[in-house]
């Protein structure tokens, strides 16, 4: 059976980035990859400005931090000063203002007293360039300010602002839809009848997809009825990513393999050698021949490699709650993150088991745990859980604990590779 690594390297190879987009410069990129080079339009700070609120004046006019100066000039900030400061005088500043002609250094308000239309400075350590910062100290007009492949957090938010960038290329967020699929599956709002159970998957899997980086869209819940579910797989296909779940083991119902061929997905794989969770499917569905058509257009256009489009990736993946949240982890995620040109392995950390666990499993486990950063680095431990329809069990975890297949031991202090799920 096909190894989780394997698996995953499949997936890889079909997750390529779409072409960059185009976005006005607002909270729905937090988080996106910058797709250009972004270059400042100005200098910042664009003038010479002040610190501090304090006095502007000559550093030659004091004498051992000393002086009584005439007032000039009051300078708030958002005001260009008028009047050079000569010797023997001193300009009232504000923090951010331009600093006045003539002037070396700002003393700050503290050092300063204020006697009718003079001011009288004591300032020790005052100094030339004191308190005032140079223009062009942070960024220069024309200098690249942030490359591409940056990840958008509020440090590129504020800089795309400060340099006047408001619409950004950026790599699109993966449109990914999710279908629920079974006859016992109703709504949550449903108070569920005999045999039925609510959809808990359809809510948890959208969260997922919210928190990996992708936009999420539930598709409804697909009855196990080939036309039905044929109809219901044909629309979630024109999103980016389709995410299914249920009906795609050997079961009698287990309709999903067979309709996704019908519907030309080429399914990739089918069971992985992983626990819980072993039926689990992924393929492709290649695009429509004018879709095709319009792509080699662009290629006659000059379009660069990953002006491509990508087929939808379709994963199957099994019922019960926890074989689903562990799928999603271990290759939903790292393709949508592969598809935004982020790092898809980035959530795997190395942690020391804080107790005893011997457990013994014929396929490699993912345990919920729960992981923590201590004085000595990561610690991990397993958190009480009875199996794959537990989602209870998953909820005081932050992580999936990877138990490799036989009889262990699993002593205190063991390291293990534990794979995160509440970071981005
Ligand atoms: P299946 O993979 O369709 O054979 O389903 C396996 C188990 O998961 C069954 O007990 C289902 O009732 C359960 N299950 C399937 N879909 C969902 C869902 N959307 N929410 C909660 N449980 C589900
Ligand atoms: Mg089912």
């Amino acid at each position: 059976m096909l190894s989780v690594a394997a698996a995953l390297a499949i997936v890889l190879e079909q997750a390529r980035p779409r072409s960059p987009v185009v976005m006005p410069l607002s909270p729905d990129m937090l988080g996106l990859v910058l797709a250009e080079d972004v270059v400042s339009d100005l200098d910042m700070p664009p003038f010479d400005k002040a610190m501090m609120d304090g006095f502007a004046l000559r550093s030659s006019d004091l004498r051992d931090g000393r002086a009584e100066l005439t007032i000039v000039e009051e300078i708030p900030a958002g005001k260009t000063p008028t009047v050079e400061v000569k010797s023997g005088q001193a300009s009232r500043i504000m923090t951010g203002a331009p600093i006045p002609q003539g002037v070396d250094a700002v003393v700050m308000i503290e050092r300063c007293e204020i006697a009718g239309q003079n001011v009288r400075v004591n300032e020790p350590r005052a100094k030339p360039r004191m308190n005032i910062l140079e223009r062009a100290k942070e960024m220069r007009v024309g200098e690249v300010v942030l490359r591409s492949g940056a990840r958008l957090g509020p440090a590129e938010f504020g800089l795309l602002a400060a340099v006047g960038h408001t619409r950004v290329h950026v790599q699109p967020a993966p449109r990914v839809a999710v279908l629920s699929t079974g006859d016992e599956i109703v709504d949550p709002e449903q108070k569920p009848g005999p045999g039925q159970i609510r959809n808990s998957n359809g809510a948890m899997l959208l969260a997922q997809v919210a928190r990996a980086g992708g936009v999420p869209r539930f598709c409804g819940i697909a009855r196990d009825e080939p036309t039905h579910l044929r109809d219901m797989i044909a629309a979630g296909l024109q999103a980016d990513v389709l995410i299914l779940s249920g009906g795609v083991s050997a079961g009698k119902l287990d309709l999903v393999p067979g309709v996704l061929a019908e519907l030309g997905v080429e399914a990739l794989f089918h069971k992985v050698a992983m626990k819980p969770g072993k039926p689990i499917l992924f393929g492709v569905k290649g695009r429509e021949p004018e879709a095709q058509a319009r792509e080699s257009v662009a290629a006659l256009a000059g379009a660069s490699g990953s002006e491509r489009s990508t087929p939808c990736l379709v994963f199957g993946l099994p019922g019960n709650p926890v074989s689903s949240m562990v799928g999603f982890e271990l290759f939903v995620r790292p393709a949508l993150r592969a598809l935004i040109k982020l790092d898809p392995n980035a959530c795997w950390v190395k942690a020391r088991l804080t107790k005893d666990f011997p457990y013994r499993t014929d396929r490699p486990t993912y345990h919920p745990a729960r992981l923590q950063m201590a004085d000595a680095g990561w610690t991990v431990e397993p958190t009480p859980w009875f199996g794959s329809p537990d989602l209870r069990g998953v909820q005081p975890a932050n992580a999936f604990a990877l138990l490799p297949e036989g009889d262990h031991p699993h002593p205190a202090g063991e390291t293990l590779m534990v794979l995160r799920v509440d970071n981005d």
